[in-house]
């Protein structure tokens, strides 16, 4: 996995390149914990499923179907999100899908079985340029700092670049550029 700081740069990214006020905190706030959540299946360590059973790490948590269930419920509570049903619905699916296709780009362990129940295969993207993060214990370690410089480069520049991009497409124009 990226660390789970970086699973939230998506929802952050998407927050920053909209309109203020569009997405709500509430919604944020959601979509954040969507992009984390699937990595609550490292419990399946504790419980000694193997990992790459389906239920291991990396598992269903990490395919489509969670990622579009995690969007109904949030369609289903979009009112205590402070959003419309398809707004949240859509939002929250898109962030909690980020988890899968991100990790699909890291450079270790087992790949994501996206497409369970379906399939158990375990995808990886054809490029893979994060380096895996090292799980909690051994997060401050070396090989921790280089997993930071590599969510740096390969996640949190990339989208920051997008966000900013974006930004400066949908500045509006000068006054007297919209009346000549
Ligand atoms: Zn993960």
């Amino acid at each position: 996995m990226p660390s789970v700081f970086t699973h939230a740069a998506v929802p952050l990214a998407l927050w920053c390149a909209s309109e203020r006020g569009r997405i709500s905190p509430r919604l944020l706030g959601a979509g954040v914990l969507a992009a984390m959540l699937p990595d609550a299946d490292v419990l399946a360590f504790a419980l000694h499923i193997p990992y790459a059973d389906a239920f291991g790490h990396r598992g269903a948590s990490h395919s489509l179907l969670f990622a579009a269930l995690l969007g109904i419920f949030a369609a289903l509570i979009a009112p205590a999100l402070r959003a419309s049903r398809a707004q949240a619905g859509t939002f929250v699916f898109v962030c909690a899908l980020s988890h899968p296709l991100l990790d699909a780009l890291t450079s270790g362990g087992l790949g994501v079985a996206l497409w369970w129940p379906w399939s158990d295969v375990r995808l990886f993207a054809p490029w893979r340029p994060i380096r895996v993060s090292p799980f909690a214990n051994n997060f401050f370690s070396a090989r921790g700092m280089q997993t930071v410089v590599s969510e740096l480069r390969w996640v949190w520049l990339p989208l920051l670049s997008c966000v900013i991009g974006w930004r400066l497409i949908q500045q509006r124009a000068p006054v007297d550029a919209r009346n000549p």
